[in-house]
């Protein structure tokens, strides 16, 4: 029963310098957080050994009294937070979750209806690379390029058209609010059942602070280590009151999707459950939105296009085209200065999916360590005289060295986990 680093120095250092890499660095990934101490230690604790195939009360293996409780209030405080009367809380991964839902919904080779990749969507929502783009006959529908927000009506000449029996609504890169009703109402029309992937704002809809999906759609997934803030893993939800239905949904995750249950990551999801009924992470996810919208207002105000005009939630899209600048050099230029983000593919993107011609930037993380709108405009700021360097002959060496140096600077004021471990 060694220490890990004196077991295997190798793997150990490689991660330090990785938990060194999040003190140091500027995190505005949109997709990522930094968990609490308390969901990292129920993640890294004993329940990672026990076997617990079938579900609370109903298991294959013996000796799950204890992880009965566990799952049992995982499922409880899901159902609470989001107002469901259904939770499954054993997917791995928010991708898993997808699959048990399409395997529960629909059959291979039937229509479905999702969101593009190139415009927002996720893979599991019809890619063509991913199962449900292989095995599924898959429609696309995606941004109005004049406005960049959903073109519902051209959602619905799809749905209309093609009579999908699934519609997925949700996004991996959207900055607005998506009407859920008026999925749920072409869904009725083609009788379609509606499944809403809200992975990327779960964390705010569990605040209240976007509409939740809960009431419109049959079902609900989500990822729970994005705005929401805790373990990386997926949760199916429906607030449908069909046990039929849940009893579907039960066998495709396990035994259709899965084996064993990762124990200790539902118990982790438990803790961040908790976490997200407090007074502190309403305030949390406000202030998310705040420096979301502060951060889209300095690229607007610097000439940057920003895909749909702003920012309703934890993220927003700046399109470089008018600049020249392909997302990929962005990306490359602002990791040189310490600041993480994504390339994304924007509306009417003349570059591949692998190049694009915009960035990614999303304020969870940032918050979470204590960035305030101030903060974030600074940032912005620092971005700007990246990207407007980038577009010069000069290039922007020397001003990404000098913004490294400020990144260090406020990095250094707003430790992560540092200030507890001390
Ligand atoms: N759904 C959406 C909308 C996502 O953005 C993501 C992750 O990026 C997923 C599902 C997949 O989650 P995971 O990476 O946990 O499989």
């Amino acid at each position: 029963n060694q220490k890990l680093a004196d077991y295997d120095a190798s793997l150990a250092v490689a991660m330090a310098e990785e938990v060194s890499r999040q003190e140091i660095h500027i995190e505005l990934i949109a997709s990522e957080n930094y968990a609490s101490r308390a969901v990292m230690e129920a993640q890294g604790s004993q329940l990672t050994n026990k076997y617990a195939e079938g579900y609370p009360g109903k298991r294959y293996y013996g000796g799950c009294e204890h992880v009965d409780q566990v799952e049992a209030l995982a499922i409880k405080r899901a159902c609470d937070l989001f107002g469901a009367d259904y939770a499954n809380v054993q997917p791995h991964s928010g991708a898993q979750a997808n699959a048990a839902v399409f395997m529960a919904l629909v059959s291979p080779g039937d229509t479905v209806l999702g969101m593009s990749l190139a415009h927002g969507g996720h893979l599991t929502h019809g890619a063509a690379p991913n199962f449900s783009g292989k095995h599924y006959n898959a429609f696309q529908y995606g941004l109005d390029p004049q406005t960049g927000e959903i073109d519902y009506a051209e959602m619905e000449r799809l749905a209309r058209e093609h009579k999908p029996k699934l519609i997925i609504a949700g996004f991996s890169a959207y900055s607005r609010v998506v009407d859920w009703r008026r999925f749920r109402n072409i869904a009725d029309e083609v009788g379609a059942w509606l499944l809403v992937d809200m992975a990327h704002v779960a964390g705010l809809v569990a605040a209240g602070l976007y509409p939740s999906p809960l009431p419109h759609a049959h079902v609900v997934t989500s990822t729970t280590h994005k705005t929401l803030r805790g373990p990386r893993g997926g949760i199916i939800l429906s607030a449908y009151h069909d046990e039929s239905l849940y009893k579907k949904l039960n066998g495709a995750v396990f035994p259709g999707q899965q084996g064993g249950p990762l124990m200790h990551v539902i118990a982790a999801k438990a803790v961040a459950f908790r976490e997200a009924m407090s007074q502190e992470f309403v305030r949390y996810q406000q202030q998310v939105i705040d420096n979301a919208q502060a951060m889209a207002e300095v690229f607007i105000e610097r000439g940057y296009d920003v895909v749909s005009g702003g920012t309703d939630d934890h993220l927003f899209l700046v399109s470089l085209i008018r600049q020249g600048i392909t997302g990929k050099d962005a990306d490359a230029a602002l990791g040189r200065a310490h600041i993480t983000v994504n390339k994304n593919s924007v509306p009417n993107d003349p570059q591949s999916p692998f190049v694009t011609s915009g960035l990614r930037i999303g304020t969870p993380a940032v918050t979470t360590r204590g960035f305030n709108a101030l903060e974030c405009a600074e940032l912005a700021g620092w971005i700007c005289d990246i990207l407007d360097a980038l577009a010069t002959e000069e290039g922007s060496a020397g001003v990404e060295a000098a913004v490294r140096q400020q990144v260090a600077d406020i990095c250094s004021r707003h430790p992560v986990y540092a200030e507890a471990a001390s």
